[in-house]
């Protein structure tokens, strides 16, 4: 529902003959929310300063055209991919047909060698897939059908990509393509859960996980990345209803106290399934709490739309921030214990959507959270796969939910104050916060809505379907359908202070 059109008459008044009360500070805001169209508060938005992604997944974190890219590039190195285009009914063999019949999953040299020639022959170099078969790869891991949801995010999308996603230089350069992409849009800080397990080198050899973060921070270490200005730490995370989900919490919960860099340990996977329940983890997080300290934990929960206690018992665990917490709207006693309290949820509003644990973003708790207290932050959850940005869970947010200026900046604050960051660097970047926050709303409040003109929102294909924000055609020829993002106020900037200071 949109609710910029309901604005109380009497707030304009107030705002417009410039004598508002203390309690309407921001009246700026409402005013240019007022009169604004959807692809000037877009703009707006995407200019606007932000502090953190608390809630990301690495891997579905990068656009198709991305991965395409990325991919290609592995040539270079000795690495090439194929990718399943067609079926011609080999040997299917008994448990595995789910796996052999899906189109579009991408193999490496190695894993294809081992194929059957009958199989081997339903593959195609990725570089060599026409524009038509390119589109459909790129299309097969984006969840953008009416009639694609959980089963297809949850059961298909990772599963196409495959071979793509055991290559550690693959995913270090996701990484750096999210803080290219994240500093155009003014974000300060990250805190990406990252995959550390089941990678091989460009050779097929199997890599330990200490092994994949030295790529990683290798990665990190470079001058470009270092460049974006984004402040990044890294989350560890075990799939929940693996059978050998505890050993694999013991070894990333070990990982994560002896590297600094890894401030925290998650569990991920679909909560409709039985055997992922938070207590089943109860007594390996206390064992593990009888040996290691300092390691924090963000826990997904309550990403259902039916009641349970996981909110709660995902409290108990040691949990001190909650992804989703959808339904932690329908659980009284604990939702009580979260308003202005010791908790974070971290929301996605546009994961929620996709995936249909709600029908509509007006049946989303999140104004009922921000407005009781309760403390949020908005993130990305898997935005490659959504074909959206963190501006866009803003956009969705002021115009859906009609956000004033203190709660934009209250959610932004939030997604730093309540990161795992050490302390002095949250202060810092906090403070650095609060700086371009006030000198973005001075710069606008003197030049208006001119300030945007040297602005050029990244358009994905989530605003393009819902709202009719679209990317502006690009040149005959371009491969992909992605826009680039142009934004002077974003972090990038930051570039100048990193070279200025060697
Ligand atoms: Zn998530």
């Amino acid at each position: 529902m949109n609710r910029r059109g309901t604005l109380n008459p009497l707030v304009l008044l107030l705002a417009f003959v410039g004598s508002a009360p203390a309690s309407l500070a921001g009246e700026w805001f409402e005013r240019f929310k007022g009169e604004a169209t959807d692809a000037v508060l877009h703009r707006f938005l995407y200019a606007m300063p932000k502090g953190g992604d608390l809630h990301l997944h690495l891997t579905g974190s990068a656009f198709p055209e991305w991965l395409h890219e990325i991919a290609l590039a592995e040539a270079a190195e000795g690495v090439a991919y194929y990718v399943k285009t067609r079926i011609d009914n080999c040997s299917v063999y008994a448990g595995q047909a789910d796996a052999y019949l899906l189109l579009y999953r991408t193999l490496d040299q190695h894993r294809l060698g081992a194929l059957s020639e009958c199989e081997r022959d339903e593959y195609q170099a990725l570089g060599a897939l026409d524009a038509e078969a390119r589109a459909a790869w790129m299309n097969s891991v984006r969840l953008d059908a009416p009639y694609e949801g959980r089963d297809e995010f949850f059961e298909r999308h990772w599963q196409r990509l495959g071979d793509l996603l055991r290559n550690p230089h693959v995913v270090a350069e996701i990484l750096y393509r999210n803080m290219q992409a994240f500093a155009d849009e003014g974000v300060a800080y990250i805190e990406p859960q990252v995959p550390v397990f089941g990678f091989l080198d460009r050779t097929g050899t199997p890599l330990d996980p200490e092994a994949v973060l030295v790529l990683y921070r290798q990665r990190l270490a470079q001058a470009d990345a270092r460049a974006t200005g984004v402040a990044v730490r890294m989350q560890l995370s075990a799939l929940r209803f693996h059978p050998d989900a505890e050993q694999v919490v013991r070894r990333i919960y070990q990982l994560a106290a002896e590297h600094a860099d890894i401030v925290a340990v998650n569990l991920v996977g679909r909560e409709d399934h039985d055997r992922g329940h938070p207590l089943r983890f109860l007594d390996t997080f206390r064992d593990l709490r009888r040996t290691y300290p300092g390691v924090r934990l963000s826990i997904h929960a309550g990403e259902s739309a039916r009641p349970d206690s996981h909110v709660r018992d995902t409290l108990l665990l040691g949990a001190e921030r909650i992804g989703h917490g959808l339904n932690l709207i329908q659980d009284a006693p604990t939702l009580l214990s979260f308003r202005h309290g010791p908790y974070l949820v971290e929301v996605n509003l546009i994961s929620n959507l996709l995936l249909g644990y709600v029908d509509g973003f007006d049946a989303h708790p999140f104004p009922e959270y921000l407005r009781t207290g309760v403390p949020v932050a908005l993130s990305t959850d898997d935005r490659g796969m959504w074909d959206s940005t963190l501006t866009d869970e803003f956009f969705v947010a002021v115009r859906e939910y009609g956000l004033t200026w203190a709660e934009l900046r209250a959610l932004g604050r939030n997604s730093l104050a309540f990161s795992f960051l050490d302390q002095p660097s949250k202060s810092r970047l906090l403070a650095e916060y609060e700086r371009r926050m006030d000198e973005f709303a001075t710069d606008f409040q003197r030049r208006g809505p001119a300030l945007l003109d040297d602005v050029q929102p990244l358009r994905r294909g989530f605003v393009c379907r819902r709202y009719g924000l679209c990317a502006p055609p690009l040149p005959t020829g371009a491969p992909g359908s992605q826009s680039v993002g142009v934004n002077p106020h974003g972090t990038t900037r930051n570039k100048l202070v990193f070279h200025g200071n060697g």
